[in-house]
């Protein structure tokens, strides 16, 4: 591997059980399309380039970059019941419950 190629890798510094410090250099990890958190559809308006800005790569809309626009809607309507006190965050899809939370936060 070239110098170049593991430079622009995350370095991971580790202490040894021997109290040497290894370095290691985070895996590449390939960068496919985004896909939704919940049903694997590809999501809208994300780009994965490097040299654009953040607000570029997804829409800044709550969930937005996470979950579809389909499930976004469903996981931000339970949000809402949750907050109202219609139902339960209990009685919630056990998938779905993290996104609910993350929503309910930002309300
Ligand atoms: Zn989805």
């Amino acid at each position: 591997m070239g110098k170049k190629a593991k430079s622009s890798r995350k370095k991971i510094y580790r202490r040894t059980p021997s109290g040497r410090v290894n370095i290691y250099f985070e895996k590449k990890s390939k960068k496919g399309k985004a896909s939704c958190a919940l049903c694997k559809s590809k999501l809208a308006g994300t780009k994965q380039a490097k040299n654009i800005s953040k607000s570029e790569k997804r829409p800044s809309a709550l969930l937005a970059g996470i979950l579809c626009n389909k499930c976004r809607r469903v996981v931000i309507e339970e949000a809402i019941k949750v907050r109202e006190g219609v139902k339960g965050l209990k009685n919630c899809d056990i998938r779905e419950i993290k996104y609910i939370e993350q929503a309910l936060k930002s309300f």
